[in-house]
């Protein structure tokens, strides 16, 4: 670990209390979040445990872990601090103190919201340490966001609970995806004959009638249509509570409305294909393709030429770490088995 710096009095006085007596050191058996942070640059490697009730309390809150006496007695007195604090407040606290850390403020208003973790403003003397002090806050966002996570379930489980009470309303079902900023919607219905299209723009979203509805519910980033699921993308510093309601909305009043949810022209129809391609598209359409779905995402065939295929990924799975190596390692070795022809799968 690298020497600690100089700071002034009062701060290693706490610093080193609080690095020799740890607040809340310990794994919480009943925690409803937890986190892993991890700075390879000074070693600091810390457990967080969150227990937040329905109400959004934080319960109860325990690190354990080994680093430097910055990133310890951070993270101690980050647990002093939002324990018996509601989520919203300590979301608001997290930003704060990264904000104040990283930044140069010269009104000082960020440094006036995050009460004890004012005395590491000498950290910031040392950049190398800055990472050391927000480990844990990092690891604290990382845990909140996955509450919300959980919540954004909870909340679609109501919806759909809601909707299905409501008799004649069409039923909408919200559904996870790798990706925390995109949802897939299932409106029990057909809305393409096949294919998907990907909407990553408003402009782009002319063709379709639902999609243009979808880009004008606030903060939504991008749409993507499969042939019984709409795939939306949101702004990733806004919640879904607040998207989720107007999105249900829209696809309800849509699939009330008998629309086409894309107006298809003749350069999409199906243009004549070589027996290689028309076996590629059968291997998509009937073994890759339901699989990709069932994440939100959907794949489109490009083209076979010279023993490469061509596919792009749509949807959820295009921001999504694992979609590359899922795409090399899976279709690839699936459409080789088949036709031996086939020397590489690339995504376009
Ligand atoms: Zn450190």
């Amino acid at each position: 670990m690298i020497p600690e710096p100089k700071l002034d009095h009062l701060y290693q006085e706490v610093i080193l209390d609080h690095n020799r007596n740890p607040r809340n050191f310990r794994e919480l058996a009943d925690a409803t979040q937890y986190s892993h942070g991890v700075n390879p640059l000074c070693g600091d490697d810390y457990h967080l445990y969150l227990k937040i009730d329905e109400d959004g309390t934080i319960e109860d809150v325990g690190f354990h872990g080994a680093g430097c006496a910055i990133s310890k007695s951070s993270a101690s007195i980050m647990t002093t601090l939002i324990k018996g604090k509601n989520e919203q407040a300590v979301k608001v606290l997290q930003e704060n103190f990264i904000k104040f850390m990283t930044t140069d403020e010269s009104d000082g208003k960020a440094k006036a919201t995050v009460g004890r973790m004012a005395l590491f403003e000498g950290v910031k003397e040392f950049p190398v340490r800055v990472k050391c002090a927000t480990l844990i806050w990092h690891a604290l966002r990382d845990a909140l966001a996955d509450y919300h996570r959980i919540k954004i379930q909870e909340h679609q489980c109501q919806i759909t609970k809601d909707i299905s009470s409501e008799g004649d309303e069409v039923e909408i079902r919200a559904q996870v995806t790798p990706n925390p900023n995109t949802l897939k919607f299932s409106l029990g219905r057909n809305l393409l004959e096949s294919g998907s299209y990907d909407f990553p723009t408003s402009e782009s979203a002319a063709a379709s009638p639902l999609a243009t509805k979808l880009f004008a519910v606030e903060n939504v980033t991008g749409v993507m249509i499969g042939m019984d699921f709409v795939t939306v993308a949101k702004l990733p510093d806004k919640d879904w509570q607040v998207i989720v309601p107007d999105v249900v909305e829209t696809l309800q009043a849509f699939a009330k409305s008998g629309e086409n949810a894309v107006i298809v022209t003749g350069s999409d129809q199906a243009q004549s294909m070589s027996e290689a391609e028309k076996k590629i598209r059968e291997i998509l359409d009937n073994e890759i393709r339901p699989a990709v779905a069932r994440d939100g995402g959907d794949i489109v065939f490009y083209s076979f030429e010279n023993g490469i295929v061509k596919v792009h990924l749509q949807g959820s799975c295009s921001a999504c770490p694992s979609s590359l190596l899922t795409l090399k390692a899976g279709i690839e070795h699936r459409l080789k088995q088949e036709m031996p022809e086939i020397i590489e799968v690339q995504q376009v």
